[in-house]
């Protein structure tokens, strides 16, 4: 069997849920389940309706749910014919009815929780994997329904939830294997899952991709494709520069480090369940699905260039550390670090000098009760507005001058931290978040010109 992820822009409208419905029969043989993200933008605009009925505007709340509305039922119309959308009508009402209800609710109580948060963008995923399994029983796919909150069980961390995979993993069989045995096409929403008691929760946005994986590791699919707008993953952000380039094959490792320094094409958690299991990995174009895509494998063959693709990551913050009063003693460096793990801020980028600490984090809002905390033992200066940029590829290994090479095609633009991972596959640094355009295009007319046709198209 396959899994078939289709993203947002994927099932945006009738046109792209048609498309997706002709992707999927020309899969039919493979046995694919099919995982689905809330039609685009939807996602950002529940939270919107349940920020606006938290800070007390409801009917700005419910205005925005009303348009929602109006989108799902058009889209439903055009796809099924008013026949077979009458009879549908009725259940989607139920949806948007009680999504009114939670938002009057939230309204009422005048505060917006991570859990009611996961609660209302839950709506998204479970609408759109609604239209799209009657859209697609309207063209002939044997389609079923599966609500994700029986199968995904995570954690209660609401918004960013983790998957307990030793109740997952059962359940997804137990549900899809049987469906699967009776030639249906088990379609799920991505995104949302459950506690064990019921609660919904959400993986963390962008999370459809590793429900995908999730859902194609627990059954041993032979591929799980991504589908999304773009002909695969690319040698930088095509939004941020139009020469970049479709990476025809490249390696998890490589893959997973793109993903977690910004090439928002792949959630970054996707690629574990398919390392587990040794599951290909397939990024595609629904809107130009002859497209081969990417393929994204355990080992990459040999390639001529340094690098595969640059990502950026922005959005950062620079967390400097001086030691004050320990200067020279040992264990500042743990205290630091107890600090940010009481904070649960995760630390991307680190550079230390003898007396001071450099750390970069994604997230703003635990840094003033984070420096507070840190200013028993150290100065703590923090400066937000700042941008990761990663460069990967294995070749680097091995390459020497590669950081003169890159630190030279930058030029002018300032770099406040440099970093080479661990992995040895990535050339990390940091810069001012408006430098980001320019530093991306000056690497990738330096790296990218001249690429090895068995990797690049
Ligand atoms: P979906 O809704 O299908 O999940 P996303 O918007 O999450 O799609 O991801 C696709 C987008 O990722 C692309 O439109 C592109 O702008 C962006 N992107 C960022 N970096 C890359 C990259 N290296 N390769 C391809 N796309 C990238
Ligand atoms: N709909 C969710 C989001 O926008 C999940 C996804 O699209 O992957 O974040
Ligand atoms: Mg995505």
């Amino acid at each position: 069997m396959l899994v078939m992820k289709f993203g947002g822009t994927s099932v945006e409208s009738a046109a792209a849920i048609d498309r997706a419905a002709k992707i999927v029969q020309s899969r039919l043989p493979q046995q694919p389940v099919v995982v689905v993200s809330a039609m685009a933008k939807i996602t950002d605009q529940l939270l919107a309706m349940g920020q606006h009925a938290g800070s007390g505007q409801r009917d700005r709340a419910l205005e925005l749910s009303r348009t929602v509305r109006e989108r799902h039922y058009n889209t439903a119309g055009e796809l099924l014919g008013t026949g077979i959308f009458t009879q549908f009508h009725a259940e989607l009402e139920a949806e948007f009815d009680a999504l009114d209800e939670l938002l009057r609710g939230i309204a009422a109580v005048g505060e917006l929780t991570p859990r009611t948060t996961d609660n209302v963008l839950s709506f998204g995923e479970r609408l759109s994997s609604k239209i799209v399994t009657q859209a697609f029983s309207a063209r002939g796919i044997d389609a079923y329904l599966v609500d994700a909150r029986e199968c995904i069980i995570t954690d209660a961390t609401h918004t960013r939830a983790v998957p307990m995979f030793d109740i997952t993993n059962p359940r997804l069989q137990a549900k899809m294997k049987p469906l699967l045995t009776k030639n249906l096409v088990p379609v799920m929403g991505g995104f949302i899952g459950s506690t064990r008691d019921g609660i919904t929760t959400t993986v963390g946005r962008g999370g459809s991709d590793f429900s995908a994986a999730i859902v194609g590791a627990a059954l041993d699919a032979e591929r799980i494709e991504i589908w999304t707008d773009v002909d695969g993953m690319m040698t930088t952000d095509p939004g941020l520069c139009s020469d970049a380039r479709r990476i025809k094959v490249i390696s998890f490792e490589e893959a997973a480090e793109l993903a977690y320094f910004g090439a928002k094409v792949l959630h970054p958690a996707t690629l574990l369940p398919a390392i587990q299991k040794n599951i290909p990995v397939y990024v595609l174009n629904s809107r130009n699905p002859k497209c081969e895509g990417t393929r994204i494998i355990a080992h990459a063959p040999s390639c001529r260039n340094a690098f595969k693709a640059i990502a950026a990551k922005k959005r950062i913050t620079i967390v400097d550390v001086v030691a004050a009063r320990m200067l020279g003693a040992h264990g500042f460096l743990k205290a630091i670090f107890d600090a940010f793990d009481r904070h649960r801020c995760a630390v991307d980028v680190v550079s230390t000098s003898e007396v001071s600490v450099s750390l970069t984090v994604d997230s703003n809002e635990a840094i003033p009760n984070l420096a507070a905390d840190l200013a028993k033992i150290a100065d703590v200066k923090y400066e937000g507005r700042k941008a990761i940029v990663c460069l990967v590829g294995e070749n680097i290994r091995g390459t020497s001058g590669i950081a003169a090479r890159v630190f030279t095609a930058l030029g002018d633009i300032n770099v406040r931290m440099i970093s080479q991972g661990a992995s040895e596959i990535n050339l990390t640094f940091v810069i001012n978040e408006d430098d980001v355009p320019e530093a991306v295009r000056r690497l990738h007319s330096a790296f990218f010109s001249d690429l090895d046709p068995e990797v690049f198209s």
